[in-house]
């Protein structure tokens, strides 16, 4: 084996021990707290390549009175956009919270590598908690899926952010 060839698996094994499931939802995060600030639902969403940002987006649905405006589904968008194709097999999608079965529906479509998600989200996920959309055996892909990754931190933000809204509807 040549040099180089010994090298580059020697950086490809760093790579794999390189937790970038936690590295990228700590992005996430951040994403969703800047979000909040935006008086946006604080959910955050990175498209990654082995620790490359391809594309990043948090929730824009109050910004923008878009329905469909949720932050993994305009991370989907905007990886393809920059890739300059649909389908994103060799990506990952990191989001802070569980998709619903919408944009559980587009990362099927978009044919993504791989889910990791924060929070389970009980009143719409779809990836888990409600459906499983992801791991439907009569769709023609099944990416596979972890939740849970700094899950505590994300419903501490959806929480925290929930009460700042009410209280403030109630004054
Ligand atoms: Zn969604």
């Amino acid at each position: 084996m040549t040099v180089s060839k010994r090298a580059s698996r020697r950086r490809r094994r760093r790579a794999r021990l390189i937790d970038w499931d936690r590295i990228m939802m700590k992005r996430a995060l951040d994403l969703a707290r800047e979000a909040a600030a935006r008086g946006e639902v604080p959910v955050g969403a990175v498209v990654h390549r082995d620790g490359e940002i391809i594309a990043e987006a948090a929730n824009t649905r109050e910004h923008d009175g878009d329905p469909v405006g949720h932050a993994e589904l305009l991370a989907l968008q905007q990886a393809g956009r920059s890739l300059g194709r649909w389908r994103l097999t060799d990506c990952n999608l990191v989001v802070t919270l569980e998709p619903c079965a919408m944009c559980a529906g587009a990362m099927v479509n978009a044919r993504i590598g791989r889910v990791v998600w924060g929070a389970d989200d009980p009143k719409a996920g779809g990836c888990r908690s409600l459906y499983e959309i992801p791991a439907d055996p009569r769709l023609n892909h099944r990416p596979p899926m972890r939740g849970g990754v700094h899950a505590t931190v994300s419903s501490g933000l959806l929480r925290s952010f929930f009460q700042a809204r009410r209280k403030k509807k109630s004054c």
